[in-house]
């Protein structure tokens, strides 16, 4: 389906992102993979996204806080796919703090991943699609980009922020075959929300397990927690031709949470 495909995944060297790149390269497109690690782990990552899936794997190791490693980053593809047909923006962090305790610093680190990072591959991405007339961008935002949460503030800034950037790139590329969406997962158990997960275990005094059926069952009517393959089902979706007149919109996937 997306054979010819090059597809750029924004932290996908775990997660969310690392599942959706495994569900574009199964589905045949060639995969640029950015994100932090133990290197070995990300060359064997690479490696095997080659070997299991015949497409060609790249790495780029861009610090997405950093907009002139974003710029180093889209040459990059440029140089080794010709572009970036496929940008899916899902790099992100997490701070937790009550807004007047919330470290300055944390919250530039939080917009500049979360939300600003999206604005430079964006921005960079777009002259390539139009010139195709084709193209898919893909935002992983959040639940946090539709409701909020208590000491998550520039956490659900940016996320908010995510969706109403999806949406301007979708208005001045819905004349085009270019379309812009945003996934909003609920609790996915990743390392973002292991960390977290562990936080609540030791301040109430439970183990971790329990910590972990707490948080999700406050959140989620169905009490369950979302996987990382279902994200990557969900993005393979937005590539497809089916999904062609879906722009400027974002898809939940999180067990019932917003619907509350
Ligand atoms: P994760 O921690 O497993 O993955 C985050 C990825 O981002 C990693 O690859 C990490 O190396 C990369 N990253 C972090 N800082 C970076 C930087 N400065 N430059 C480049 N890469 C960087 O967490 P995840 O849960 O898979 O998160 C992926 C996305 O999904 C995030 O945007 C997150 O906000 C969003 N999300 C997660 C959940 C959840 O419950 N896990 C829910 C909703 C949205």
């Amino acid at each position: 389906m997306l054979t010819g495909k090059r597809a750029l995944v924004t932290g996908s060297t775990s997660g969310i992102g690392l599942a959706m790149a495994k569900a574009l390269a199964g589905a045949g497109a060639d995969v640029m993979l950015n994100g932090f690690g133990d290197s070995d782990e990300i060359e064997a990552t690479r490696k095997a996204l080659e070997t299991e899936h015949g497409v060609t794997a790249h790495y780029n190791g861009a610090d997405l806080s950093k907009p002139d490693q974003i710029e180093a980053m889209m040459k990059d593809a440029e140089a080794k796919f010709g572009g970036v047909d496929i940008l899916i923006n899902n790099a992100g962090i997490q701070y937790t703090a009550n807004v007047e305790d919330f470290p300055p610093e944390k919250w530039d680190a939080v917009i500049a991943i979360n939300l600003s990072s999206v604005f430079h591959t964006t921005r960079l991405a777009v002259p390539y699609m139009r010139k195709k007339n084709w193209g898919r961008i893909i935002n992983t935002a959040s639940a946090h980009g539709l409701v909020a949460s208590i000491q998550k503030a520039a956490y659900v800034a940016a996320k908010h922020g995510v969706i109403g950037l999806t949406k301007v790139t979708a208005l001045e590329t819905a004349e085009t075959g270019i379309t812009a969406n945003a996934i909003c997962p609920g609790w996915v158990r990743t390392e973002l929300v292991e960390r977290q997960i562990e936080a609540r275990a030791k301040e109430n005094n439970i183990s971790v397990e329990e910590s972990a059926t707490r948080l999700v069952s406050d959140k989620h009517p169905s009490k369950q927690f979302v996987s990382p393959e279902q994200i990557g089902q969900t993005a393979l979706f937005l590539c497809s031709d089916a999904a062609s007149q879906m722009t400027g919109t974002h898809l939940s996937v999180d067990g019932g949470w917003t619907a509350q």
